[in-house]
């Protein structure tokens, strides 16, 4: 075993504090990588405090993950020591169900294993996260980090950049496209800076014109403000593609009219039950409300290789592994532009 530390709840009061552990000796297809920087995503701050209702503690959460390969198993074929690597929200899958072939194993039919919440497929040993030192993972679900990318900032790809990215492919965001962006958060950001990248005219909404210009520096063409019912009329049919980030329940129905005929409103936040959407707009227009989770490995790879290629980085602060407490709480008051990294050489071995 490969002993470790990283940052854990114990409870769903508890602050995150130093806790060591160990990871699995390699499997022959495994990689070890030493952790360098790792990004705060909500998901963290909610599954450290058991929002979900389903995490076993001692909790160690972190989904977007940047190291360099310290080990390899004797099958490992595409890595080898000192390379710098990626791991965003799964750590593996099936590999043998109709979507792990067409290279889509976050929708595995069996379910993916989840980089921290899951189940080792193996030993059942429950998943631990990117807030540590160390980790093991299978050479398949990890990713390589092209040349030229800050390994610090692109951190927030994994999750914040995939979870964006992947709709906009899905739905053939290009040149001329108009993309609309809901919510200017961690996510949202980063939808903003990757349509603009592919060429797409791109709108943020908010409720108050205060984000404007911030709109505007991350490659936004312009902000809508939603509040103002005059603004929302004058936008009917204006877009192709809206992506709601919005983290929290709300209402989709002021949206819908903005599409054009066949648009689509893609959900990537997972927010339960929302009111009731009216099916006058939907059927009227053949607009659709669709939901998107992260991409799979092959395409969180192309989103980094374009990422490097185009120089589309995520906006962060980073801060140290014992700050992680305080950042939880400004990131609820969104008082973040736009992502925490954590720097992980601010923890060491040796942390009581
Ligand atoms: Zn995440
Ligand atoms: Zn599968």
């Amino acid at each position: 075993m490969i002993k470790t530390v990283g940052y854990a709840a114990q409870t769903p009061t508890s602050p995150l504090a130093p806790f060591h552990f160990e990871r699995r000796d390699l499997r022959t297809n495994d990689i070890a990588m030493e952790i360098l920087y790792c990004g705060v995503c909500h998901s963290d701050l909610h599954w450290s405090r058991n929002d979900w209702g389903w995490t076993i503690f001692p909790a160690v959460p972190g989904h977007e993950i940047v190291g360099r390969v310290t080990q390899v198993g004797s099958d490992v074929t595409r890595y080898k020591v000192g390379d710098h690597v990626a791991v965003g929200c799964m750590v593996d899958s099936c590999k043998h169900c109709d979507q792990c072939d067409k290279g889509e194993e976050q929708l595995c039919r069996e379910g993916n294993t989840g980089t921290y919440g899951g189940f080792d497929r193996f030993t059942n040993d429950y998943t631990l996260g990117g807030y540590a030192k160390h980790l093991v993972v299978r050479e398949d679900f990890a990713l390589r980090m092209p040349e030229g990318l800050d390994l610090a900032q692109a951190a927030p790809l994994l999750c914040a950049g995939i979870t964006t990215y992947s709709p906009l492919r899905t739905w053939n965001v290009g040149p001329g496209s108009r993309v609309g962006v809901i919510g200017l958060g961690g996510l949202g950001h980063m939808a903003v800076k990757l349509a603009a990248a592919m060429g797409a005219k791109v709108t943020v909404l908010s409720r108050t014109a205060d984000k404007a210009d911030d709109a505007r520096a991350l490659g936004a063409d312009g902000l809508l403000v939603s509040s103002d019912e005059q603004a929302m009329a004058g936008a009917a049919n204006s877009f192709d593609l809206i992506i709601d980030t919005v983290p929290v329940k709300h209402d989709l129905n002021p949206y819908m009219p903005l599409l054009d005929v066949d648009g689509t409103l893609v959900i990537v936040g997972q927010i339960g039950p929302v009111a009731e959407p009216s099916t006058v707009p939907l059927v009227l227009g053949r607009r659709r409300i669709a939901g998107s989770p992260i991409g799979g490995i092959r395409e969180t790879q192309e989103m980094l290789d374009f990422c490097a290629e185009k120089n589309v980085l995520p906006d962060v602060e980073m801060i140290r592994m014992d700050e992680i407490n305080h950042a939880f709480e400004r990131m609820e008051k969104s008082d973040v532009r736009y992502r925490f990294v954590i720097d992980m050489a601010s923890l060491d071995m040796a942390s009581a």
